[in-house]
């Protein structure tokens, strides 16, 4: 259930930081980040900025999640592939706009505490796998979209190939302890363009699964 006071001064800040496209407020506004923080930073979940999650992690800033949602421009028929499951938000937020989402998290007990928030709310297109993500998902490739939720040095290579013509990515780019640049990458029948959007913080885009 939304909390809708809540949800709704949440929705003001974003307006406020520039995320302005009605469907991607739609989607947001359908998804309570109140599921999805738990323990001492509950409280804070309606604030718009980054938390702490397990493992080390955070839930990105929800207007981050909203500049980024809005950037992918996803539309209902689009199969789309999240690198970077966390808590599950901005999946599930995706979830709202896709045809199917799936989404990838080095670590085990992320992906299993998200299958679970799906599951609660009722969000049957979304799948979760534990994976490294900086590979892709080959057996589900193409994706119409990419959104890369840590942060690379480069684009990584088998998200480019991954990608189809006509298809949209969005990643965090730049070294993981610095500001990074989220960038917008559209593969073309000629190649990729690319475009930068804003700075940004991200925890960092790791090799190979983690042991937990
Ligand atoms: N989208 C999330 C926040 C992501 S935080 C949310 O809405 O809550 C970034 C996540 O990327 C972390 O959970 C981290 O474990 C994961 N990650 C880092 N490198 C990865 C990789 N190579 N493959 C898959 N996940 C990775």
């Amino acid at each position: 259930m939304v909390d809708p006071e809540n949800t709704m001064q949440l929705l003001l800040a974003l307006r406020r930081n520039g995320v302005t496209d009605a469907r991607t407020l739609d989607a947001i506004e359908s998804i309570d980040r109140g599921i999805f923080v738990r323990g001492t930073f509950a409280n804070r979940a309606y604030d718009d900025t980054p938390l702490p999650i397990p493992c080390g992690q955070t839930i990105s800033q929800p207007s981050v999640v909203g500049l980024m949602t809005q950037a992918l421009e996803v539309g209902p028929r689009d199969k789309v592939l999240e690198v970077g499951t966390g808590s599950g938000y901005q999946a599930a937020i995706l979830a709202r706009l896709a045809r199917r989402v799936y989404t990838v998290d080095r670590h085990r007990s992320l992906v299993r505490e998200a299958r679970e928030r799906f599951e609660a709310i009722g969000l049957t297109n979304v799948t979760a796998f534990t994976a490294d993500g900086s590979r892709g998902l080959p057996d589900q490739a193409p994706f119409d979209r990419i959104l890369v939720a840590a942060a690379a040095e480069d684009p990584p290579g088998p998200l480019l190939a991954q990608l189809r013509i006509g298809g949209i990515m969005v990643v965090p780019v730049g070294q993981s302890d610095a500001v990074q640049s989220l960038i917008k990458v559209v593969r073309t029948e000629a190649g990729y363009e690319y475009d930068e959007l804003r700075s940004v913080r991200f925890v960092p885009l790791l090799e190979g699964l983690a042991r937990e």
